[in-house]
């Protein structure tokens, strides 16, 4: 059976080369088939989409294709509220939480860094993943279309970049996380949230010149590492502030290809 699907040009990017150019794609499907799984034939994660119209009424996911019907396929609208209920994900996350993939690793240690609550588990099989994401609550970022196709994971994201400073901005912008951001709240080791100590208590831990330098620290109860704004602090800083900056760009070209 034949139907017709067009993708939103924002979408269009994820297509095969030889689909990036057609407005309207002629596809037939070999069976009767579910909504979500016509989109990710063409390998566009169900996580990607905000909308489906089928000759112009709005469906979910487990949509049944007839024959001639005229799909429109729309990406989620910037920023992303996965805490906001909608027809394709009826359950909003009560909070944001983050479940970083082993191929965008270096996120963990940035998205921990302006303090946000993410985990990772390195050693997870993708259903293992996709399992701790729907149990815990988190959206998925990963690289891999293959994870984000599955059903179980309801919110997460394709990250695009392979430049981890990019990839945050990517995150910051896609999720509107510039104003819920708080820096060096989070360990980056374990993601708890970090405890201030008093100088004193920590004093025999201290090199001689943080010693002599620092009168600020605090500390992560389970790994026992203690924070300061030392030199190390300087470089995510400056992380954060490329990345800030590229989002004000991005965000910049993205309302006015809105308009
Ligand atoms: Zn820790």
């Amino acid at each position: 059976m034949e139907i017709t699907i067009s993708f939103h040009e924002m979408l269009r990017p994820l297509l095969a080369t030889s689909f990036r150019h057609q407005n309207t794609i002629i596809h037939t499907l070999g069976r009767r088939t579910s909504i979500k799984d016509a989109i990710e034939s063409f390998d566009i994660p169900h996580t990607e989409i905000g909308s489906i119209l089928v000759n112009r009424n709005a469906v979910d996911f487990s949509y049944l294709l007839c024959p001639g019907d005229r799909i429109q396929v729309s990406p989620l609208a910037i920023p992303v509220d996965p805490c906001g209920e909608s027809l394709l994900r009826p359950t909003p996350l009560p909070h944001l939480r983050f479940l970083v993939d082993v191929n965008v690793a270096k996120l963990r240690t940035y998205l921990r860094m302006i303090g946000m609550d993410t985990l990772y588990e390195a050693d997870l099989t993708d259903s293992e993943l996709a399992r701790l994401a729907a149990q815990k609550q988190c959206i998925v970022l990963s690289r891999d279309r293959g994870l984000l196709r599955r059903k179980i994971i309801e919110h997460g994201h394709l990250i695009r970049s392979q430049n981890p400073t990019e990839q945050l901005a990517e995150v910051l912008s896609y999720y509107g996380l510039q104003n819920k951001i708080n820096p060096f709240s989070r360990c980056i080791h374990c993601n708890n949230l970090l405890q201030p100590v008093a100088k004193q208590e920590i004093m025999n831990d201290l090199e001689p010149l943080t010693k002599k330098y620092y009168e600020d620290f605090s500390h992560c109860s389970t790994c026992k590492k203690i924070y300061w704004p030392g030199s190390h602090r300087e470089g995510m800083e400056q992380t954060l502030k490329q990345a800030l900056q590229m989002h004000m760009e991005w965000m910049g070209a993205y309302s006015s290809r809105k308009e």
